[in-house]
């Protein structure tokens, strides 16, 4: 059987790969081909919406508006509830699909998946109460919070169903329904969890539409959308924020980031090493959070480098059906070829010492072995951009406050970590890092009753916590003189 033949097999024609709009899954005449990044080879076609068919979705999201915004916290908990719930009890079987689309360990994927459910109910649990501002002489005022309407949520490929059903709890937790696109490279498991909710939720409630970037674009230039959840680059965010003041869309943008960890000289460097190994390089490190830059002191570099490398060189990259894979391929051809020009250069600078890993894996599928250089300097593009995949420098440092300083030389400002046995001291360094969370002696927990989101370009607004999903809300003041 030819490639296209196996690919018209697979052709959604019953019902699997569907876009879900207005209770129906529909899968169109268009499709668009999904590539497993363990071969390099597509596996499946997807359906793509078109215009018209974005359009049926914005209307029946209209449409279903009024009775689910009127239905109260309670009632839109419980159904959030019951569609996490089906999403834990289908990790099993649609964590194979996650990892044929994204590439990651099964064990991963199936997290990623249980994970999204945990968080879903996290999130539909927050008290969201109207609030009494003030009752005195001067009058009564009140603070309602109203949902918006109909929200478009645009999500990225790292964590492609974690990063969608964050969207798609506090959207509806709120009173609003929702038309989300999930990202190209990994829609199909996105979609699967759209038939898990097809028979759940009141139809137009919760629509998913799969497509390309230009369907990005009509949903930010829409004039029945009006609001955009945006997570993916700096540069897409930008033209998100650009598209949707036409219409004056409310906007929240979860973009990228150039994470800096500093290990100060009294750290725990056990824990350290551990801590940076695990955010550096989990979901072979395309995690917008992720450890990106390491600033040790210059006291502890050969300690901490020895523990580090210890246990990087340790993971295994392979397939991600394999049981034993630690790290699988990066998701897609242009991530590995932008991840690959990273290294090449990095490893072609003078003084640039490859401490392990260094190497791109010939023959099929994206696979870079995991990496950590040291001696590059700040001027180096590994250093100053985004990365995300599995390379890793570490620079020293003489001074805290001259770390603190390139740690803050960036454009970034997600997050940044300190590692510190001095408590007082971690977070005195913590208040001068200029990104939107630093953590102490950790890096890149996601709590959904934490509020989110990044400083300078890394985003707009935060998402999580009762300050995060209230952006999913509208806010009215109620007035009136005292009595
Ligand atoms: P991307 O910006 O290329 O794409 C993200 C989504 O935007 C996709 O669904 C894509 O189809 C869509 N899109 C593309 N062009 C568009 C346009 N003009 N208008 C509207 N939508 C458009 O990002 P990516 O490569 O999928 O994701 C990786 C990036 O996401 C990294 O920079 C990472 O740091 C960031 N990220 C941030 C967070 C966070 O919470 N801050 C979380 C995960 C990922």
């Amino acid at each position: 059987m030819s490639e296209t033949d196996a690919l018209a097999r697979l052709a959604p024609s019953d019902g699997a790969n569907a876009h879900l709009i207005d209770g129906q899954l529909i899968t169109g005449n268009r499709f668009f081909e999904v590539v497993n990044p363990a071969t390099g080879r597509a596996f499946a076609l997807c359906p793509d919406a078109s215009q018209f068919e974005l359009d049926k979705a914005v209307a029946a999201a209209r449409r279903a508006f009024p009775a689910w915004g009127a239905l109260g916290f309670a009632r839109r908990r419980e159904l959030i509830f019951e569609l996490a719930d089906r999403i834990a009890a289908a990790a099993d079987e649609l964590a194979p699909l996650l990892t044929s689309e994204h590439g990651k360990p099964l064990e991963q994927a199936k997290l990623e998946l249980s994970l999204s459910a945990h968080h879903m109910k996290q999130l539909a649990s927050l008290e969201l109460p109207d609030e009494l501002l003030r009752d005195d002489a001067r009058g009564r005022v009140e603070l309602r919070y109203h949902p918006l309407g109909v929200v478009g949520a645009i999500a990225p490929w790292n964590f492609p169903v974690a990063l969608a059903m964050h969207k798609v709890a506090q959207a509806l937790y709120t009173g609003n329904t929702l038309v989300l696109k999930p990202s190209p490279f990994t829609p199909l498991t996105t979609l699967a969890v759209g038939r898990l909710a097809a028979d759940l939720l009141p139809p137009g409630v919760l629509n998913l539409v799969a497509g390309g970037n230009d369907l990005g674009a009509w949903m930010t230039a829409h004039e029945d959308i009006d609001k955009i959840s945006f997570t993916g680059s700096v540069a897409t965010g930008k033209r998100v924020l650009a598209a949707a003041a036409g219409t004056l869309k409310r906007v929240t943008l979860e973009l990228g980031g150039n994470d800096a960890t500093l290990v100060l000289e009294d750290a725990d460097l056990d824990l350290a090493a551990a801590g940076i190994a695990r955010s550096g390089f989990f979901n072979c490190g395309q995690i917008c959070m992720a450890i990106k830059r390491v600033y040790v002191a210059e006291s502890v570099r050969d300690d901490l480098l020895e523990k580090l490398v210890a246990k990087v060189s340790a993971l295994k990259v392979g397939v991600g059906t394999e049981p034993d894979t630690d790290m699988g391929p990066i998701q897609n051809a242009v991530q590995f070829e932008k991840v690959k020009a990273y290294l090449e250069d990095a490893i072609g600078r003078p003084g640039a010492e490859v401490l392990t890993g260094g190497r791109v894996r010939g023959g099929e599928g994206y696979f870079i072995e995991p990496t950590i250089i040291a001696g590059l300097g700040e001027d180096a593009p590994l250093v100053r951009e985004e990365q995300f995949g599995p390379v890793l420098p570490v620079l020293t440092f003489t001074s805290v406050d001259e770390a603190i300083a390139r740690a803050n030389d960036t454009r970034f400002g997600l997050g940044a970590s300190v590692w510190s046995r001095d408590e007082a001291r971690a977070r005195a360094v913590a208040g001068q890092l200029m990104a939107g969370t630093v953590w102490i002696n950790r890096h890149g927990l996601n709590e959904s009753d934490v509020p989110f989101g990044g400083m300078k370009e890394s985003g707009y607004g935060r998402e999580h916590g009762v300050l995060g999903i209230r952006a999913y809300q509208e806010l009215q003041v109620v007035s009136r003189p005292s009595s």
